[in-house]
């Protein structure tokens, strides 16, 4: 996507990967196996790899810049992370964050990180790796978690017991950082952070995720998060992915956003839609399609 200007607040997308990575019957365990050849008009090759049939997925943050503030959401997986389980996540060493440069920014630039969940994909660049020592990757910033998001998965982390680590270890080397490092504001799932600016609780895919309203002027985004993870899931909303802590309330979540944006003009920005990622929902006979815009 490119630059994109909601009334007096710009976003931009900062990518770390972007590839055919899933499986759709991997990450859609509930898919008909008729769906993709069904709408394969609009879902192939953007969304859907025409040889293998994966699902092509963006890894990517958003930046919003108001006149008071700049917004980083979602932070993608990392460099230096130990991901061991997810080969494509494991020890990357993207230049993410010397992209900011070109969008006009250094890390001290940041006012506030915002994480619309705390799954090891959106937490990652919280924290970089310095002198052995995962600390906060943005000094200036302060960095939103959800009260609800946050002590779940503090509970969760506490009392999971197993081989391999809860989500990745992600809550060791990307949340508790900065929780140790005094720089997390826990905030409740409706909470505006400035005029304009809002999360909305919208839980299913984890318990406290949410989305994130821009509104300036008569032009309206949303940063959806993880509420979609394809257009796949507009073809058929019931779609829940595997990584969904409740399929049925993310099922929920998605449809009560598509049934009010569909046919809007309201910008969808999600987190995993491949380039150029922004677009508006609109009706497809029962179901829906996905227009860039
Ligand atoms: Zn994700």
């Amino acid at each position: 996507m490119q630059t994109h200007t909601i009334g007096d607040i710009r976003i931009d997308r900062l990518m770390e990967s972007e590839g055919a990575f899933a499986d759709a019957d991997f990450l859609f365990p509930e898919i008909s196996p008729t769906l993709i050849e069904t709408q394969a008009d609009w879902l192939m090759p953007t969304f859907i790899d025409p040889e293998t049939k994966k699902i092509i997925m963006s890894f990517h943050s958003l930046l919003i810049r108001s006149s008071r503030s700049t917004i980083l959401v979602d932070c993608c997986v990392g460099n230096h992370k130990h991901r061991p389980n997810r080969p494509e996540w494991h020890q990357l060493n993207t230049p993410w964050l010397a992209k900011l440069k070109t969008l006009g920014l250094q890390a001290d630039d940041i006012d506030y990180v915002l994480c619309t969940h705390l799954h090891a994909d959106h937490v990652g660049w919280n924290t970089q790796l310095v002198n052995g020592q995962w600390v906060p990757t943005f000094p200036n910033a302060q960095y939103i978690f959800g009260q609800l998001e946050y002590q779940y998965w503090e509970e969760a982390c506490r009392s999971h017991e197993g081989d391999s680590p809860l989500n990745h270890g992600s809550f060791d080397d990307s949340v508790l950082p900065i929780i140790e490092a005094g720089k997390a504001i826990l905030v409740d799932n409706d909470h505006q952070i400035e005029p304009g600016i809002w999360l909305e609780p919208a839980p299913g895919h984890t318990p406290g995720n949410v989305i994130v309203h821009v509104k300036s002027g008569t032009q309206h985004a949303i940063l959806t998060g993880d509420v979609m993870h394809s257009a796949i899931q507009l073809a058929n909303p019931d779609l829940s992915s595997r990584f969904c802590s409740d399929a049925i309330l993310s099922r929920d979540s998605r449809t009560k956003l598509i049934e009010t944006y569909a046919e809007t003009p309201v910008i969808m920005m999600p987190a995993h839609f491949p380039t150029p990622t922004a677009g508006r929902i609109v009706r497809r006979g029962n179901a829906f399609e996905y227009l860039f815009n």
